[in-house]
């Protein structure tokens, strides 16, 4: 397992996690701290265009683990499926002009009015299938992101690494997975489905599971502050020979969203060191 106690080479940080600022802010602050890696979400590249933002994260050096991201692949009608995959096609090309090493997809939940699950499942699986050539055309690799099944509902209907694993095996060259330990931690199969998962790992997201939780979405911890064992997973995805950063993603409405981003970023770079 790599030491992180010396060395902040490996740590990015999700935009989400001090989501007040706006892409300028993001890169600046992150040079100052010496963060070397962000993983932007679409609403800040696309505050300034993805072609000036990808000139922007350059000039400062900085690499992009991933852009955040694709997906919600099911739709009530066929209309509604070709919107997103066209919503899909742009935001590959997004990712392509900021040099992201791939890109996020959640899968997306039940159509409204819906509760066709194995339906939802196979659009999901029909969508990436669909987006896969202009992803691959574009070398931008699609990153499956499993969502704890708290959100099956209504964001996101692949819920477990297996089932990611599996989505992997049926479409081949060019997708992979995120590992987000917010989403996976629970699993009791975790192990299995991340060695696995092995050289399919394209990206690792850490944060904390807060007891309790107050809010779904929008009460992530601070790594160190919850339950998760951190380290042990971090062994596991090491262990498939993840060479990759270690992102810190965060929604916190309530607290982190709160505080001043320049001191969020020095608490990231310390729990990177000391419990990441
Ligand atoms: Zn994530």
């Amino acid at each position: 397992m790599r030491d992180l106690s010396n060395d902040r080479s490996l740590l990015a940080v999700n935009s989400a996690t001090v989501k007040p600022w706006n892409l300028e802010q993001l890169i600046d602050g992150c040079v100052r701290a010496g963060i070397p890696a962000i993983a932007p979400w679409r609403d800040i590249v696309q505050a300034v265009g993805a072609g000036k933002a990808g000139n922007m994260i350059r000039a400062a050096g900085l690499t992009v683990t991933s852009y955040c991201r694709g997906g919600l692949f099911p739709a009530a009608d066929e209309a509604g499926r070709r919107l997103a995959l066209d919503d899909n096609r742009r935001a590959v090309d997004e990712a392509a002009a900021i040099g992201a090493r791939n890109i996020i997809l959640i899968a997306g939940g039940l159509p409204k009015g819906s509760k066709d699950l194995a339906g939802a499942h196979a659009q999901v699986r029909d969508g990436i299938a669909a987006l896969l050539p202009h992803a691959r055309a574009a070398g931008v690799p699609l990153a499956i992101e499993p969502l704890h099944p708290m959100y099956a509902a209504d964001r996101a209907c692949v819920n477990t690494l297996a089932h990611a694993n599996d989505l992997c095996d049926q479409l081949g060259e060019g997708v992979g997975v995120a590992v987000d330990v917010y989403h996976v931690w629970w699993d009791p199969d975790l192990a299995a489905q991340i060695k696995r998962a092995s050289s399919r790992i394209l990206t690792y997201h850490v944060c904390d599971w807060l007891v309790p939780t107050r809010d779904m979405l929008l009460d992530r911890g601070m790594p160190g502050d919850g339950v998760i064992d951190l380290r042990s997973i971090r062994a596991m995805v090491e262990a498939t020979g993840y060479s990759g950063h270690i992102d810190i993603e965060i929604f916190s409405a309530e607290n982190w969203w709160k505080r001043e981003p320049a001191e969020v970023l020095r608490i990231c770079l310390e729990r990177h060191r000391t419990v990441v």
